[in-house]
């Protein structure tokens, strides 16, 4: 049994994200814990910014629309109820730290890869969130096997 109460689930809808939110399941459970997703969509001026002269917002709807759907059937297959499911916009590590803050999540969940080499040196979304992390951060290691 575990003490939390809140946790709160990254997922980038990867075919990871099963197992991400299976192993906050195994943590939550014993527990009367409420299990929260979220799903952060980077906007596309982020990558592009003035560089390229387009207006990016018919793209970026579309984007927000498939993520939301994708995000709904994974919510669904997984049990995560509607009211549970969080879709936002924006940098994953500060999103994932804002809404555990404004939910008081006690458990941030997210993935992370082995890294080595140059990818170890790009940082991570999981370096990210626990970088200044207030509130405890589980890793589930994903990815190949070393
Ligand atoms: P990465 O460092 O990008 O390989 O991602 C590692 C983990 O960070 C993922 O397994 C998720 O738990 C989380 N994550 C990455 N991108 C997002 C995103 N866009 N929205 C929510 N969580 C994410």
């Amino acid at each position: 049994m575990s003490d939390y109460a809140k946790i709160l689930v990254a997922v980038d809808l990867s075919e990871d994200s099963n197992r991400i939110v299976q192993r906050a399941r195994a943590v939550a459970s014993g527990a009367t814990a409420e299990l929260h997703i979220i799903h952060v969509i980077e906007p596309l001026s982020f990558a592009y910014g003035g560089d390229i002269p387009m207006d990016f917002s018919g793209i970026q709807d579309e984007i927000y629309q498939q993520a939301s759907q994708q995000l709904q059937r994974f919510a669904e297959s997984n049990g995560v109820d509607e009211a549970h499911r969080h879709i936002v916009m924006g940098r994953p590590e500060v999103e994932i730290h804002n809404l555990a803050e404004e939910l008081h999540a006690d458990l941030i969940v997210v993935g992370s890869h082995g890294r080595h080499g140059l990818a170890l040196l790009m940082g991570s979304t999981a370096n990210g969130v626990l970088h200044g992390a207030k509130r405890d951060v589980l890793a589930v290691r994903v990815g190949a096997p070393d």
